[in-house]
């Protein structure tokens, strides 16, 4: 039996005096929307599988719960995962998993959305949907259940966590969500079967139903092929996408206690046209859509009388490439010089450009300057398709030490393909010389912050086919960098390889990774992006018992003819595009910014017909002739 509101309510003041920061579990932020139940016939429970702390400022989730709380007919509540001492007492008490706006249970919610950016969330998913009552299987799930849908990047491979969700939400949220709440309004009738409802969800753009495909293997394990298993499924599934981005949310969840980030975040443009062949997000999110300066600004300026916030964040995937930004910069410094607010303007090239753009933001100086250049080695530079010179590099460290910051943050990532300990080296080197540079300008105030992450192939990019280096590997490299990277002004941070080896079993995944997901879930494993909290001994138990080969997943090179798991999903950028790519990266060729040119790699002619509605500047891929013919048109059998 699902408790009610009130007895949640009563059962929760009995006991969040006993748990640390009792705030993450009681709402009651400025901005949040407590409709009367009854008032409305649809009820979305919007669910981030981690601490609240984290998924308060989550964005994706931010713009949900605007949009649909903007309907009259329906309310969007939300939930986080509960820390460890808070979810031990709920278990003691018997309460299940609420939402924090009207206590409401989230078994008694119509749908319930999870959001899913990376992969190490699978098991806290499990976990939530164990601690709301809610049967984990999709297969055991009834009419009288929640329906339960994900969305997020880690979806674009959907596969591992086929199991689990109903239906998986592939691209942007914003328009897809009302047509997923609209279905649901017209199928819930007394009698209508679960199955119909997601016959009719299979057929929204955007909206992927895992229990309609098959695949089939061969003897080595690899995908023969995965199949339909009803005529009206869509096949490919295609990602949805705006013609023009909607205006920004405006109303921030204001909390009641610290949490990561307390800020008001504006997407300036989405996508990015660079081509760097490690990165998912470039890929998956194309064509790049720009917002109007106006937008833009119009978006601080209600956020800011909505929050009272202090920070801003300009946000894209890379923020120089925004191409109005030096009209943006001076505009928006400008606007709220005297607002007492700062403006960040993350993602920058590495130029003196982007040195004069932070300047113009008279940011405060103290938190550092960032930037990314990923590997030290020109080779490396042409593998990952990301050329940046040393020359270019330590100019602007120069000016940026010369103009008033005393700390540069650079990031890198090791274990890109073909990576020697040469490479690796450089990287040293690199920071090094960065460090001379400031000596040179401020002397022993000059600090250098190094970030290492490891690489992990992701689906739907150029490196969909590579290996992972091994644990050997990557301690070999990480030691040397450990050696090298000492010594006045310089600190160095890498990433646990053992939790790198978890987002590459599951990055690349396929539904046998569902049993492994189940298995860890089982033996303890949550909150997997938790350094001190991940169990690795779990996870091995896990591929053990369900007799799955983790080094299938990790330490093998594909064939370029290989079906994926995630090869019927299609994000728009087409697996041939992305095999010449890789192609291009094992010749050490560049590609460059498809803005000068344009490359063909498949959002157009795929998303010809949404071009053609939204001309002109506000994407930056070509226009499509009106009389030109359409090779493709969108609709979610295409
Ligand atoms: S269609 Fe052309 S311009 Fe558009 S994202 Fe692809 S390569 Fe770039």
């Amino acid at each position: 039996m699902v408790l009610s509101s009130f007895e949640i309510k009563e059962r929760l003041e009995r006991v969040l005096l006993r748990v640390q920061k009792p705030g993450r579990y009681v709402g009651g932020e400025l901005n949040q929307v407590v409709k009367p139940w009854d008032s409305v016939n649809t009820h979305v429970g919007l669910v981030f599988p981690d601490l609240y702390d984290l998924g308060l400022s989550n964005l994706g989730l931010t713009i949900l719960y605007e949009t649909l709380n903007k309907r009259e007919d329906t309310l969007a509540e939300r939930a986080y995962n509960p820390w460890l001492d808070m979810e031990e007492i709920m278990r003691q008490a018997e309460i299940p998993l609420y939402s924090l706006e009207s206590k409401h249970a989230l078994a008694d919610f119509d749908i319930i959305g999870f959001s899913l950016p990376y992969e190490t969330l699978y098991t806290n998913t499990l976990n939530l949907l164990d601690l709301a009552k809610i049967p984990m299987f999709s297969n055991q799930r009834t009419e009288s259940h929640p329906l339960v849908i994900a969305g997020g990047h880690a979806c674009y491979n959907p596969e591992p966590m086929s199991a689990f969700i109903d239906a998986f939400v592939i691209g942007e949220g914003e328009e897809v969500i009302h047509d997923v709440v609209n279905a649901y309004q017209r199928w819930k009738k007394p009698g209508c079967s679960r199955i119909t409802l997601l016959k009719s969800l299979s057929q929204i753009w955007g909206v992927y139903v895992p229990s309609f495909y098959s695949p089939s293997y061969h003897a080595d394990g690899t995908i023969t092929a995965i199949d339909k298993l009803i005529e009206e499924a869509p096949y490919p599934i295609r990602k949805r996408i705006l013609p023009k981005l909607p205006p920004p949310p405006t109303h921030f969840l204001v909390p009641t206690i610290d949490v990561v980030q307390n800020r008001i975040s504006v997407e300036i443009m989405r996508g990015c046209t660079r081509g760097c062949r490690f990165c998912h997000a470039g890929m998956i999110t194309r064509p790049v859509r720009e917002r109007s300066i106006n937008e833009i600004v119009e978006a601080i300026q209600e956020s800011l009388d909505n929050t009272g916030f202090e920070e801003i964040a300009l946000l894209s995937l890379s923020s120089s490439d925004y191409s109005q930004i030096l009209e943006l910069i001076p505009e928006v410094s400008q606007r709220f010089a005297n607002k007492h607010v700062s403006i960040s303007l993350p993602s920058l090239r590495i130029d003196s450009f982007s040195v004069g753009l932070m300047e113009q933001l008279k940011n405060n100086r103290q938190g550092g300057f960032t930037l990314a250049p990923e590997a030290a080695t020109e080779r490396m530079r042409n593998i990952i398709n990301k050329p940046i010179s040393t020359q270019q590099l330590l100019e602007t460290a120069h000016a940026i030490y010369s103009r008033g910051w005393q700390t540069i943050k650079l990031y890198f990532m090791i274990g890109h393909p073909s990576e020697t300990l040469e490479d690796v080296h450089a990287i040293a080197d690199l920071c090094k010389a960065v460090i001379v540079e400031g000596h040179k300008v401020i002397g022993k105030r000059a600090s250098l912050h190094v970030g290492v992450s490891t690489f992990v192939p992701k689906p739907h990019t150029p490196f969909q086919w590579v290996t992972c280096d091994n644990m050997e590997q990557i301690t070999a490299k990480q030691l040397l960098l450990k050696k090298e990277l000492g010594g006045p002004g310089l600190k160095y941070n890498w990433t646990d390889p053992e939790e790198t080896l978890l987002e590459a079993w599951l990055s690349r995944g396929d539904r046998r990774m569902s049993e492994v997901i189940y298995r860890a879930w089982q033996l303890g494993a949550k909150f997997d992006a938790w350094q001190d909290q991940y169990q690795l001994n779990a996870w091995q138990e896990a591929f053990k018992a369900a007799g799955v080969d983790p080094d299938f997943y990790t330490y093998r090179m594909r064939n370029l003819d290989e079906v994926f798991p995630w090869d019927h999903i299609s994000p728009g950028v087409h697996k041939s595009f992305l095999a010449k790519e890789y192609q291009r990266s094992m010749a050490s060729k560049l590609l460059p910014d498809c803005r000068e040119q344009c490359y063909a790699c498949g959002v157009l002619p795929d998303y010809a017909s949404l071009r053609r509605q939204y001309p002109g500047k506000g994407w930056k891929c070509p226009d499509v002739s009106p009389r030109r013919k359409l090779t493709k048109t969108i609709t979610a059998e295409s």
